[in-house]
Parts: C-alpha cells; sequence; structure tokens
C-alpha cells in the first residue's frame, strides 16, 4: 500500500462499457432473481434482448434467508445462464458464494456477483483477486462505504482490478422500502475511487412502483448503471415476487427512464437554472 491511500483510491479502473469493448452510456443489468428453468430464462433474455440490454442476471445460487427457501439450481442454473446467454449473445452476471464454485463463474458468466450478505466474505474476495476476471460486488446490508470500499480493495490488492460496485440498500427502521437506497453512496464512491458502481433498485426498494424516479435519481447521482429484477411472470415467481417487474412492465420503465425531453421536473429544472418558467 502507498502510504495512506487504498489502491481503490489511487488506480485508474476501467469503466464498464471499457470492460467488455461496448460504446460509451449507462448500464443495465436485468433478469430475474433466480434462473429457475431454461423456459423462464430464454423469455426474459429474449425480451430484454429486444429492448437492448446487453447484461443478462439470474442467480443460480440463492443466499436465501431461510434454508426450506428455494436454493437456485446450482450447477445445472449455471449450465443455463451459459446456454442463454450465447443464444442471445448477451453478457451474464451471476452469483457465487463459495470459493469452490469460482471455476463454475468463469466458464459459464460474464461477471461473478458477490451478493451483500458476502461483501465481507474475506477468503472469497481474496480468491477473487488471484483471478482475472469481472466482479459485482453488492454492497453488505450493515456496513459503511469506507468497509465496501476496503471489501474492494481486498479483490483489488490481490491484482484483479476488474471490480464493479453495486449500491443495494442497507438496513434502516424505514420499513416501507426493503432497504433504504443509501443514494449518497454513489457521489461518496465516486469523489474517493474511480470505480464502476451500479444501483440495484430490486433489492434497495423491494417493490417496483417508485422504481423511475428512484433510478433517474441514482442516475442523476453518478451511477454507472442500474441492476433490476425481471421476470415473465412476477406472481409465480419463486423468489422476489413483489420486486420482480414483468416485461411489459419493464419496458415501459426503460422507455420512460429513456424520454427525458418530456419529464416535467426535467423541464421545470432547466427553467430554474436558466431563470425562466
Ligand atoms: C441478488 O442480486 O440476487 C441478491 C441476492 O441481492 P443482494 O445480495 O443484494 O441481496
Ligand atoms: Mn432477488
Amino acid at each position: 500500500m502507498n502510504g495512506e491511500k487504498l489502491l481503490v483510491q489511487e488506480l485508474a479502473f476501467p469503466t464498464i462499457n471499457e470492460l467488455f469493448g461496448l460504446p460509451k452510456g449507462k448500464i443495465i443489468v436485468a433478469g430475474p432473481c433466480a434462473v429457475e428453468s431454461e423456459k423462464e430464462l430464454d423469455a426474459v433474455a429474449r425480451s430484454l434482448k429486444e429492448c437492448g440490454v446487453r447484461f443478462l442476471r439470474g442467480g443460480a445460487f440463492k443466499p436465501r434467508t431461510s434454508p426450506y427457501d428455494f436454493q437456485g439450481l446450482g450447477e445445472e442454473g449455471m449450465k443455463i445462464i451459459d446456454r442463454v446467454r450465447r443464444r442471445y449473445d448477451m453478457l451474464a452476471v451471476s452469483e457465487i458464494m463459495d470459493v469452490r464454485d469460482i471455476e463454475l463463474g468463469m466458464r459459464y458468466t460474464d461477471v461473478i456477483q458477490v451478493g451483500a450478505r458476502n461483501m465481507q466474505n474475506f477468503s472469497l474476495l481474496k480468491e477473487l483477486g488471484r483471478i482475472d476476471f469481472p466482479v459485482v460486488l453488492k454492497r453488505g446490508m450493515m456496513t459503511t462505504v469506507r468497509e465496501f470500499l476496503l471489501a474492494a480493495e481486498y479483490i483489488v490488492s490481490g491484482g484483479n482490478q476488474k471490480v464493479i460496485l453495486c449500491e443495494r440498500g442497507i438496513r434502516t427502521f424505514e420499513d416501507s422500502t426493503r432497504n433504504t437506497l443509501d443514494i449518497a453512496c454513489i457521489p461518496l464512491v465516486k469523489t474517493q475511487s474511480s470505480l464502476p458502481i451500479l444501483v440495484d433498485l430490486s433489492h434497495s426498494l423491494g417493490r417496483k412502483d417508485i422504481a423511475l424516479p428512484v433510478a433517474r435519481a441514482a442516475l442523476a447521482c453518478g451511477a454507472d448503471g442500474l441492476m433490476l429484477e425481471v421476470h415473465n411472470h412476477p406472481r409465480d415467481a419463486k423468489c422476489d415476487k413483489a420486486q420482480q417487474m414483468d416485461l411489459t412492465e419493464f419496458r415501459t420503465f426503460l422507455e420512460q427512464l429513456n424520454k427525458r425531453e418530456d419529464d416535467a421536473d426535467v423541464i421545470a429544472m432547466e427553467a430554474v437554472s436558466t431563470g425562466g418558467l
């Protein structure tokens, strides 16, 4: 380490677009909470691809609060992700929870996700530091921004600079959302580091009715992209039913997000900044 500074503060990290050779622009990572079947993932991926989404998410190893809840399809789920990403030429993001599954992640996905519950699984972080492979590191639900950056430091100091942070809300007393999206985390990270950062709307909110204004706020704060859960039949989903958008809801969400000119708030803001209205 160089003096007091961390490597995550010092190094110039690649943007997500640079990591994957994509043109400039905000990133959308979308897909179901869990891979439930090939039919499900295929239907979601086909629709996302039509919307221009490049990154497909879906969990094969699910960190569930109860051991009796659906745990994911494991290796079979990873193989489904692999077939679907190839079929639609998409980049796959999927969580692993165990160092023993790093190889599976590298073989069957394009980005390994470390979930909130494992942000401080230091053995996993150290092993991910030894590989040359993109990692999405989600913020732990009870961790500070400093602890978040230090978790990234574990991976970066091992030699892997392909790190993408993801803010997904922290636990507070507020119970109208599943977690409290810490919007300040984005500029805080941006002032201390050049690491890219995504905002996961689904796990921070636990609902979808307010996703659009929150997405706008996240992007206005400097987020490099958004993560969202999308399912072809959210009501029948094996997990996180309330927060998963259906295919039509997602399409509308994306259209609204891209349609800035007609937005009354934006027009009002412009009027204020130019002294008009
Ligand atoms: C997920 O993205 O599938 C997930 C479980 O999220 P988190 O780790 O943020 O709770
Ligand atoms: Mn989920």
